[in-house]
């Protein structure tokens, strides 16, 4: 599959900017997974609320959906940052349905939302130990886990970040994958993770950034056996990341990141 996600730091932009450039990205990303698609979006207000569209079929149905769903009030003003995560799945673990496509959420008041591809192959144990903890699953994908599982340990580690909790609950997750991640309990902050899977990171910055600082923020890869390394993105620049730098604060002005 192909899994997308935007940052825009300080650049301004409308809802309806962040659809468009996602729904691009997902298009490049088509040949990877066409059953069916989705994504989430701040909702058009302050709550910090999640908003969800996912449809069966190829992007163009979702980008449709989109156009009828995501107009007016709230999606043509400029908000300084917004995360988009989106994806485009070849399913492997439940039918094509919109239930099954990703974006999928930790609850019904979508806390917790990820877009995953890979495979986690220890998914059942994992939903047995969340179900004896009252999770009722909604989907038949093995990535629901990943949304629940960071939900439960937020209920029972408060104050942990949120690169804390991932970092916490892929460690509990065996298989491969590249995740992206998106909370109503920390608006403007994306965490993306991988082991196995690629994950590329693009900054768009308008100021040099320095190369010895690199602001990816909560972009942390695991790595079971081994220490983390350091891997440094000049601006401007795509790369395949191996192991992230450690989290770190945004402290560039107007950078837009990417995550695919
Ligand atoms: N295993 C996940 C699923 O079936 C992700 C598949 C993919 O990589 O598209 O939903």
């Amino acid at each position: 599959c192909g899994i997308f996600a935007y940052l825009n730091y300080l650049t301004p932009k409308s809802r309806q900017q962040v659809l468009e450039l996602l729904v691009q990205g997902l298009k490049r990303l088509e040949y990877r997974g066409y059953d069916s698609t989705g994504l989430a979006i701040d909702a058009p207000d302050d709550s910090h609320d999640i908003l969800m569209v996912k449809r069966t079929g190829k992007v163009k149905v979702l980008e449709d959906a989109l156009a009828e769903q995501c107009q007016g009030a709230g999606f043509d003003q400029p908000v300084d940052i917004h995360i988009g995560i989106a994806h485009t799945r070849w399913a492997t673990h439940g039918v094509p349905s919109e239930l099954n496509s990703h974006p999928q959420r930790s609850d019904e008041a979508n806390s917790f939302v990820v877009v995953h591809n890979g495979i986690i192959t220890n998914y059942k144990d994992v939903k047995t130990l969340l179900e004896k903890r009252g999770y009722v699953f909604e989907s038949e994908t093995d990535t629901e886990v990943i949304a629940k599982l960071v939900h439960h340990l937020w209920q029972t580690h408060p104050g942990y970040t949120f690169g804390e909790l991932v970092e916490q609950a892929i460690q509990q997750i065996e298989g491969a994958f590249a995740i992206a991640l998106k909370s109503k309990h920390f608006p403007g902050e994306c965490v993306a993770s991988r082991r196995g899977s690629p994950l590329l990171v693009g900054i768009k910055a308008k100021t040099k950034l320095a190369t010895d600082h690199v602001p990816i923020l909560y972009t942390k890869a695991h790595r079971p056996h081994g220490q983390p390394q350091f891997q440094l993105l000049p601006s401007g620049r795509a790369c395949n990341v191996d192991v992230s730098a450690e989290f770190q604060p945004l402290e560039h002005k107007e950078v837009e990141y990417f995550f695919a």
